[in-house]
């Protein structure tokens, strides 16, 4: 905090990290005195750079871009790249620091990274975002790499953009290397199932929360945030195992459908008329629409999925979410609630999955797509699925397992910290002081 006073974001992520490593240490006072803690929070390195692009009216803009490369210890780093204004150092920094212990949890060799600008993809035409994109390649190319640090989308990164990220690489590079990024389209290397992994994997962790309970999607009233690819998804496979979705949002407001979100309209506003959510209530007019998105959490739910962004859910919408009847949260974003949300759930007994566990089948199918690229295999929509639902369940029970070795039973929030440091710190112990 003295070193980097302004990264709020970065240290409400290390705090969250360190409140349950103290149990590891208590434990194991062996590790006190071999720089853990300190190396850890320290990036690897930090690559920050300008982007310089043509607007659609002759203009010169500017922005930032940004790549942190943050932990290399169990494999190449890997991570997204977001493109939103509020992108700077300490988003950066948070989102490669949950991003280890992430990629730790899912099992698999791949250390944590994150990345982006605060470039605003939103009202830019399609040949702004390519221009923009090509620039901010033109420089991470030199930092990246299948054997290095292994790129993918986040908020404001989907397949279109990766697409234009992944033909300026190849040109950069005078070479086609498929495993450089991952959620790239069918055509030239992506894995089937990647668009829904994250989604989807949220599901799967809270179907494994339920079923710890005895209890089931089926007939559960649930709310998501956002409407963005993890959204969507999610709201996809809940509705396939028997929930019913009622709200989803964007950033200007929030839609309410008592009877059911329909998906097939959120979709072709989202994804193919890039249009507001407002406009849902044009095709389904019973529907409501409501400006602001905070206010989502007040509506009565059993299960709530915040899938936006970080911070969504801070003290006041926790209340609002237990007072409403919530059984469950599973976070899809990353960070999106507060410390002081996530005390409120916790101490009213609600099932709480953490980001880090609950939204890592993003990665996770990242990580099966780098395999079939080098393979040079693809595999089947069926088989992709299974390794993700596998891999979710594998995730839930190593996070409660070490909820209960370490004396705090169904905390996921300790367990999944604890899991995953134990991994990723073995390894930086055997790597020797680096
Ligand atoms: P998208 O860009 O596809 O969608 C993001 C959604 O959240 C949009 O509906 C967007 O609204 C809304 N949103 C973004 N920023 C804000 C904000 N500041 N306030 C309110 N709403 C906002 O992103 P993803 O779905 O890919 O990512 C969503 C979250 O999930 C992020 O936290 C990301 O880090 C996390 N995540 C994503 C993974 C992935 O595989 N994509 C993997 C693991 C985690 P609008 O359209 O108005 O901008």
């Amino acid at each position: 905090k003295k070193r980097d006073p302004h990264e709020v974001e970065f240290h409400q992520a290390v705090e969250e990290i360190f409140e349950s490593l103290v149990l590891v240490f208590a434990k194991y006072p062996e590790l006190i005195g071999k720089g853990l803690l300190e190396r850890l929070v320290e990036p690897e390195r930090v690559i920050t750079f300008r982007v310089s692009w043509v607007d659609d009216q002759g203009k010169t803009q500017v922005n930032r871009g940004f790549r942190v490369q943050f932990n290399s210890a169990i494999g190449p780093y890997k991570g997204g790249l977001r493109f939103h204004p509020s992108v700077n150092t300490s988003v950066a920094k948070f989102l490669g620091f949950e991003q280890i212990f992430k990629n730790s949890l899912t099992g698999q060799q791949i250390g944590g990274g994150k990345g982006g600008s605060d470039f605003d993809p939103k009202g830019k035409s399609d040949g702004e975002v390519m221009r923009f994109t090509q620039s901010f390649m033109t420089e991470l190319s030199k930092h990246i790499g299948s054997d290095v640090d292994v790129p993918a989308g986040d908020i404001g990164v989907g397949a279109r953009e990766i697409g234009y990220l992944f033909g300026q690489y190849k040109r950069m590079h005078g070479k086609f290397e498929p495993g450089v990024l991952t959620g790239k389209g069918l055509e030239y290397g992506g894995s089937l199932v990647r668009p829904q992994a994250t989604g989807y994997g949220v599901i799967y962790f809270v179907e494994e929360m339920l079923k710890d309970k005895g209890l089931s999607l089926k007939g559960q009233t649930v709310v998501v945030s956002g409407s963005g690819n993890v959204s969507t998804y999610a709201i996809e496979k809940a509705t396939e195992l028997g929930a019913k979705v009622v709200a989803c949002s964007d950033s200007n407001g929030y839609i309410y459908d008592e009877s059911g979100l329909n998906l097939d309209t959120i979709i072709q506003l989202k994804e193919i008329d890039r249009a507001r959510i407002s406009e849902y209530v044009i095709e389904h007019p019973t529907a409501k629409y409501v400006e602001g998105c905070s206010d989502i959490w007040s509506l009565p739910c059993d299960i709530a999925l915040p899938c936006a962004t970080q911070n969504e859910i801070d003290g006041s919408a926790a209340k609002s979410l237990v007072l409403g009847g919530v059984k469950a949260v599973g976070e899809g974003a990353n960070m999106p609630s507060s410390q002081e949300a996530i005390d409120i759930f916790l101490k009213n007994g609600i099932l709480f999955g953490p980001g880090k566990a609950a939204n890592a089948g993003g990665v996770a199918v990242s990580s099966l797509e780098m395999a079939q690229n080098k393979s040079g295999v693809s595999w089947t929509f069926e088989e992709v699925d299974r390794k993700l639902h596998e891999i979710m369940e594998d995730i839930f029970q190593r996070c409660l397992t070490a909820s209960e070795e370490y004396g705090h039973p169904g905390n996921l929030v300790i367990g999944a910290n604890i899991a995953a440091f134990n991994k990723v710190s073995k390894a930086m112990l055997a790597q020797g002081v680096i």
